[in-house]
């Protein structure tokens, strides 16, 4: 009988009181106005129907039948008003539109006439423009079960878009007739309380003299990033506010004030994903090379399954597509992955102050926009961070203004932010031949312990060129570019005591991340083996989003792809393939088509 399960655990699904033949589960609404379960113990006859679709007790049921790698794309419907009417790219009106297409119904969720959100199961094209658009608070989901359960005895597709835990429900709960039902679910940060929604509208109709006729969350009109929200009243007037401006939206992303307990320590974070397909925002497309990013909103579509992936075909006419790494999705996108941590905010109060008193007063005690001191105090903290990053010895600032400004052969610009941030106790043995070229800054013996008198040492041959730009090498570092050789190095950061000797060409590439100790070299430090076909040097091209472990040594002529993990002490003298991990010495492949964030 569900009612084991630890209440701050439960996810509201319903899956039990639809799955109970006796309805013996009642779903009641709490205090924070969210609903739980409770079990009529008379009518109650322990079958345990309950228990097994429960997508709290069974996670890891829900989670079977993922590929090995999902495929990740970014994608924006073709119609840019329907974009624009979306909250991110307008992907699931591309779903819905390939249901439809196929004679199928699509689900999710609806603004009833009283501003709650319920999900909606039909085939009606009509209820799309309805299920459109994000409500950031918990969906009423007990009539959906029914809705999908007849739409299935039509033989009709059925695609549903929600939260991952309700679409765990609901593959728990249709166990055996999966064929024809699609799950996709939101990238989901947490699900707030309809309670406190209610309260920030009827707070808002009493300021404005009149009922909300239509609620927008992250309108577009100053843009997708700005998460702006627009209501409109019956009486024509119009409350618009930009991300933390609006009070409900700052106590949902800002303060995490009203969630549901479970959300706390979701089980349906990382991966392997239990839906069919993901989708989100594509938080962070700006920081990759792209072409689907305008600021009116890009989505990000995760393809989980086999039939998610077959379905995902069909969709493929409604939008522009482009393949991205399943990283690049993520690393702005934490939500996919991470729970968030409780706020110390004491929600008893704060739900009953909800019952009494404005919205916004709750919102001035619980979770109150910064102060203007508290600004300052953030300004100020942002310059101490400066300055203790600028280098502040008298011997370290001659270095950086030599580098940027005196130097002949370097290329610097400060307008452009390309500089070298040359720290103290650095060695700097640079031959006025030797070209510096600068992408971007350059940090160079950084010191996390500014204490430490640890130096960082950099040789610049005759006419070699050193290349970098977004680029932080921290202390302990021993670089040395020897006559005519090139390193280049892009946006990476280089732990402690990291050694690179370079006397051909090494090139790191964009997002790496090398651990302490590591050592690269292109060379044999000019010793010859009389053997046939021997070389001394050979050039190092490590790809991007490369990462590095702790101690590994990195050998002349060696190739390593893209997005691959060179595990800690490995060391590699073969080629290493995109994705890979490899460990040992020698280094062997020990996983393939491996994914990582920092
Ligand atoms: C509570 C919540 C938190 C989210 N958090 C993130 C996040 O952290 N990062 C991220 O990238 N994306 C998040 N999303 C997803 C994002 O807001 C969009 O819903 C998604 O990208 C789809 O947008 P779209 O442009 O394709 O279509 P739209 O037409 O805007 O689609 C909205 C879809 O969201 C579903 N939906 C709306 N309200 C609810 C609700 N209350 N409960 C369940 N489903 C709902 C609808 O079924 C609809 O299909 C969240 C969504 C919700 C509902
Ligand atoms: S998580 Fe869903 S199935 Fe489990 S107890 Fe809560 S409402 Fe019932
Ligand atoms: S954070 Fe997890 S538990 Fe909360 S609504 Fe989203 S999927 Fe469900």
């Amino acid at each position: 009988m569900i009612e084991i399960l630890d209440k701050s655990k439960c996810v509201g699904c319903a899956a039990c009181v639809n799955a109970c033949a006796k309805k013996a589960i009642l779903f009641n609404v709490d205090s924070e106005g969210f609903c739980y379960p409770t079990v009529n113990k008379s009518q109650c006859v322990n079958c345990g129907l309950c228990d097994s679709v429960c997508p709290v007790l069974n996670a890891d049921a829900a989670k079977k039948g993922a590929l090995p790698k999902p495929v990740t794309y970014a994608a924006q419907h073709k119609q840019e008003s329907v974009r624009i009417a979306s909250t991110s790219g307008g992907l699931v009106s591309a779903l819905a539109e390939a249901a439809y297409a196929e004679n199928g119904a699509f689900g999710g969720v609806v603004f009833t006439e009283d501003f709650l959100a319920e999900y909606l199961v039909s085939a009606n094209p009509d209820d799309l423009e309805k299920i459109r658009t994000s409500k950031y608070f918990q969906a009423d989901s007990t009539k959906m079960f029914s809705q999908i359960k007849n739409l299935l005895a039509e033989e009709k597709t059925v695609v549903v878009c929600g939260t991952p835990c309700q679409m765990a429900a609901l593959k728990l709960y249709f166990k055996k007739n999966l064929d024809k039902l699609i799950l996709v679910e939101v990238i989901c940060a947490g699900i707030n309380s309809p309670k406190a929604f209610q309260a920030h509208l009827n707070t808002l109709e009493k300021k404005y003299g009149s009922r909300v006729k239509t609620f927008r969350a992250k309108s577009k009109e100053n843009g997708w990033r700005s998460l702006a929200c627009k209501i409109e009243f019956e009486n024509g007037q119009t409350y618009f506010a930009n991300g933390i401006d609006d009070d409900f939206t700052r106590g949902f992303i800002g303060a995490h004030a009203f969630m549901r307990p479970s959300c706390f320590e979701c089980q349906y974070k990382g991966f392997p994903r239990a839906a069919d397909i993901t989708i989100g925002d594509f938080w962070g497309i700006e920081k990759i090379p792209n072409k689907l990013d305008d600021n009116k909103g890009t989505s990000v579509a995760i393809i989980n399954t086999e039939k998610g992936r077959d379905f995902f075909e069909k969709v493929k006419e409604f939008v522009d597509l482009e393949e991205h790494s399943l990283s690049s999705a993520v690393t702005k996108n934490r939500a996919l992955i991470n729970n968030h941590s409780k706020p110390a905010i004491n929600r008893k109060a704060m739900f009953q102050m909800m019952e009494t008193e404005p919205f916004d007063k709750v919102a001035n005690k619980f979770f109150p926009k910064r102060k203007f001191l508290l600004r300052i105090k953030g300004v100020l903290r942002k310059c101490l961070l400066l300055w203790s990053n600028f280098p502040h010895s008298p011997k370290a600032i001659y270095q950086t203004l030599w580098l940027n400004f005196l130097r002949k052969n370097t290329s610097a610009s400060l307008k452009k932010r390309q500089f070298f941030l040359s720290d103290v106790n650095n060695a700097l043995d640079i031959h006025k031949t030797a070209k510096v070229k600068l992408n971007g800054s350059l940090k160079f013996g950084y010191k996390r312990n500014r204490k430490s008198k640890m130096e960082s040492a950099l040789l610049l041959e005759r006419n070699c060129t050193f290349e970098a730009g977004g680029t932080t090498v921290y202390y302990g570092a021993d670089f040395q570019v020897f006559k005519n050789a090139s390193l280049k190095i892009g946006r990476a950061t280089i732990n402690r005591n990291v050694q690179i000797i370079c006397m051909d060409s090494i090139t790191i590439g964009n997002d790496c991340l090398i651990s302490r100790d590591v050592v690269i070299r292109d060379n044999d430090g000019g010793h010859h083996v009389l053997a046939p076909g021997f070389k001394t040097t050979a050039p190092v091209v490590i790809g991007n989003h490369v990462w590095i472990g702790h101690g590994a040594m990195i050998m002349k002529g060696v190739t390593i792809g893209d997005g691959a993990i060179i595990g800690a002490g490995a060391w590699v003298a073969t080629d290493v393939k995109p994705n890979a991990v490899v460990m040992g010495d020698p280094a062997r492949t020990v996983q393939k088509n491996v994914d990582w964030i920092a």
